[in-house]
C-alpha cells in the first residue's frame, strides 16, 4: 500500500483515520480533516483552492506538502451512439492510463484500471505488450472515476476493475481503492457495484476471500484446458484450472458471493463445441455466470474474434448445461480499440517510451 505520490504525501490514499493522525501532526484541529475528506472523496474537489471552509494558511501547506493526482485529458473519446466514453488520462509523471464510461439503463460504470501496463502476458491483450510500468496508487484509481464525475457531471455507481493491469497484482492498494469507494463519508458506492477481475491469482483471490468483503469478483478464465489456458495466458503455468476453481469455491464459502468467470472467444483457439462442453463440466454446480466476450483483435497478434454461429453455439451448450452465459454487449464498439490500445498507440507516438515487442 502506498501513501506517496511523486515523494509527497498522498492524502487521497489515506483512510479518514489516517488523514486525521496526518492533520493533528500538522498543528491543526481534528475536525479539518473530516472537512479535507469531504472535499477529497464526497465533493470530488479537483484542487485546495476549490476548499473553501479550509483556512488559506492550511491549503497552501498542503499545496506544498501533499500531492493530488491530477489528470490531463490526453484524449476524450464519445461512441455515437453516446453511451460510452473513453478517456485517456495522462498521470502527473508522464504516464498515459485508460477509463471507460459506460451509459447503462440501471446506471453509470466506470472501467478503471490498475497499474500502467501489466505484467501477466496474456497473448490477446494489448494492456501488457509493453510489460509493467508501475502499480497505481489507490488515489489514482479513485480519481479515475472522479475525474470522469466532474467532466461529465453525472454520478456513477458502478466500478469495474477491468481496465489495464492486474489488481490482484497490486493488491494493498486495491483494497484501499474499495475502502475508500465504498465509504459512507465518499462516494458511499454499494460493495456490490465493485467489480474485480483478475487472470487468477490464487493467493490472492484467497487473500481476498478472507477479507470477507461484499465486491463482485471475476475470473478471466479463456480456456477449458491447462493445456489451451497455457497457450494464451502464461499465468496458467504458475496456477492450475483445478486450483483457480478450488479459489472460487473458496471465495464463496467465505463471502456467500458468486465468482462470474470471462471467456474471450477466439476463433479456431478456443471456441469449438468441445471447448464449452469442457467449460460446462469444469463449472457444473459452482451457479457460475461466464460472461462471454468476443476477442478484440490487437493489431499486434493475430487473433482472430469468433464468427457469429460459433459464439452463439458457445453460449446454447452452455446454457443447455444450465450455466447461465452472456455474450458482452458491444458499447462504443466504434471507439473501442482493445483494452490498452489507446495508451499503446499515444505511447509509441511518442517515441515508445513504452518497449516495442521483440
Ligand atoms: N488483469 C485482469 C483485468 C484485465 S482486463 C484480468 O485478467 O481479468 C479485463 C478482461 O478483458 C479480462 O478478462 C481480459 O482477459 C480481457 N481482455 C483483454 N484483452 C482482450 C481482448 N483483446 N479481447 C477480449 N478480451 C480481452
Amino acid at each position: 500500500m502506498n501513501c506517496e505520490l511523486y515523494g509527497k504525501t498522498d492524502i487521497k490514499s489515506m483512510t479518514g483515520h489516517e488523514l486525521e493522525e496526518f492533520i493533528v501532526k500538522t498543528g491543526n484541529p481534528k475536525f479539518r480533516a473530516g472537512q479535507l475528506y469531504g472535499w477529497l472523496h464526497k465533493k470530488c474537489a479537483a484542487g485546495f483552492s476549490e476548499m473553501t471552509n479550509i483556512p488559506a494558511a492550511l491549503r497552501s501547506k498542503l499545496g506544498e506538502e501533499t500531492t493530488l493526482p491530477a489528470f490531463k485529458v490526453l484524449a476524450h473519446l464519445k461512441s455515437g451512439k453516446g453511451d460510452t466514453e473513453k478517456f485517456l488520462f495522462g498521470l502527473g509523471d508522464g504516464n498515459a492510463i485508460e477509463s471507460v464510461l459506460m451509459r447503462y439503463k440501471h446506471g453509470n460504470s466506470v472501467c478503471i484500471s490498475s497499474q500502467v501496463g501489466c505484467r501477466m502476458g496474456c497473448k490477446f491483450c494489448a494492456s501488457t505488450l509493453g510489460g509493467l510500468v508501475r502499480n497505481l496508487n489507490a488515489s489514482e484509481m479513485l480519481e479515475q472515476v472522479y475525474s470522469i464525475q466532474r467532466i461529465c457531471g453525472e454520478r456513477v455507481s458502478n466500478v469495474v476493475v477491468m481496465g489495464s493491469g492486474e489488481p490482484m497484482d497490486n493488491f494493498d492498494n486495491f483494497v484501499r481503492f474499495y475502502e475508500l469507494i465504498t465509504d459512507k463519508d465518499g462516494q458511499n458506492l454499494s460493495g456490490r457495484n465493485v467489480t474485480v477481475s483478475t487472470c487468477g491469482l490464487v493467493p490472492e483471490i484467497k487473500k481476498l476471500a478472507d477479507l470477507k468483503l461484499s465486491l463482485t469478483l471475476a475470473v478471466s478464465l479463456h480456456a477449458a484446458s491447462d493445456e489451451e489456458r497455457r497457450k494464451i495466458m502464461p499465468v496458467a503455468k504458475k496456477y492450475g484450472i483445478a486450483e483457480i476453481l478450488d479459489a472460487c469455491r473458496y471465495y464463496f464459502d467465505m463471502t456467500g458471493r458468486r465468482v462470474s468467470f470471462e471467456y474471450s472467444l477466439i476463433s479456431g483457439e478456443n471456441d469449438s463445441p468441445e471447448d464449452a462442453e469442457k467449460l460446462a463440466a469444469l463449472l457444473k454446480g459452482m451457479g457460475a455466470h461466464v460472461n462471454l466476450i468476443p476477442v478484440n483483435p490487437v493489431k499486434e497478434r493475430d487473433y482472430k474474434r469468433s464468427n457469429v454461429t460459433n459464439i452463439l453455439n458457445f453460449q446454447e451448450i452452455l446454457e443447455k448445461n444450465r450455466i447461465n452465459a452472456t455474450i458482452r454487449r458491444e458499447m462504443g464498439a466504434d471507439i473501442d480499440a482493445a483494452c490498452g490500445q489507446l495508451r499503446r498507440s499515444y505511447e509509441l507516438s511518442r517515441g515508445g517510451k513504452e518497449k516495442e515487442e521483440q
